[in-house]
């Protein structure tokens, strides 16, 4: 295991004092030292919102990209050079608003990409408005008098879309959190993991402590490989809300099946080196 300090940068993080993305760089920083990977061998790419500040904060290659883009930046990145660790993250705005049929098609493509997203049901970074997570009810700028529109469920969203790893995690168990992303970098496919992450400024109903008195750890004897129980796992939020490795499934990724990237990172293979001759047929 290498030491945590060799993945924190030297820019301090803008975020309010007590949100709970502090908790999430905290818990990727400890998984990428437990996994003792050199720092020239991450990218973390993000979009647009409070959480994707992230890859600012991480002594590792970055990418802040453009509002909802972090999947097919993180995909590019992938398909050139595959021997990185590449972890997309961002918001619940981000990722499940702008970008939801970005990741859809990524996690249908079983890319091996880790993707976390930091979930606070809101719009922080531009003042709390409501997004796609927002429960039904809740009060915020954009709805004065409480969303009407059903939150999208992360968790079943990814199972049937092809994600090969779904889990779910709170920010406040940063141990907890840290050992799933660890998992999910390992994971040969594209993995999923969905982030409580509160926030202090602008979501005043889904707390701390609100997750405290409902998040609880998957059972020992559970079986994320059944698809059946997973799916029937991913639907419970009322009273009690599981964390953990929900589900989890041994598919080839799309970059084994492709012959070119199959066999060597595209970055290293003589092919794609472009000589004046092949420009030519381009002239
Ligand atoms: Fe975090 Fe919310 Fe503050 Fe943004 S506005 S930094 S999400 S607490």
């Amino acid at each position: 295991m290498a030491e945590i300090q060799l993945y924190r940068s030297k820019i301090i993080p803008v975020w309010c004092p007590g949100c709970g993305d502090f908790g999430v760089l905290n818990g990727i920083q400890k998984a990428i030292a437990s996994l003792d990977i050199k720092s020239k061998d991450v990218l973390i790419v993000s979009g647009i919102g409070c959480s994707s500040n992230l890859p600012h904060y991480v002594n590792t290659y970055g990418f802040h990209s453009i509002h909802g883009r972090s999947i097919p930046v993180a995909t590019g990145a992938k398909l050139a050079n595959k021997d990185l660790s590449v972890i997309a993250v961002g918001g619940d705005g981000d990722g499940y608003g702008i970008g939801l049929g970005h990741l859809v098609h990524g996690m249908r493509r079983n890319l091996n990409l880790t993707y976390i997203v930091m979930n606070n049901g809101v719009y922080g970074l531009t003042t709390g408005q409501a997004s796609p997570t927002s429960d039904l009810d809740l009060s915020t700028k954009s709805t004065p008098t409480g969303v009407i529109e059903n939150p999208i469920n992360p968790i079943p969203l990814a199972i049937i879309s092809g994600a090969t790893f779904v889990a779910r995690a709170f920010s406040g168990d940063t141990n907890h959190m840290s050992e799933l992303v660890a998992n999910g970098i390992t994971h040969n496919g594209f993995s999923m993991i969905d982030v409580f992450s509160p926030c202090v400024t602008y979501n005043k109903i889904n707390t701390y402590d609100w997750y405290r008195n409902k998040v609880y750890k998957l059972e020992d004897d559970y079986d994320p490989t059944n698809l059946e129980s997973a799916i029937k796992k991913s639907y419970e939020y009322e009273d009690r809300i599981p964390t953990g490795l929900i589900y989890k499934a041994d598919k080839p990724t799309y970059e084994e099946q492709d012959s070119v990237l199959n066999q060597a990172a595209l970055i290293k293979q003589d092919a794609i080196k472009l000589n004046d001759q092949s420009l030519d047929e381009f002239r």
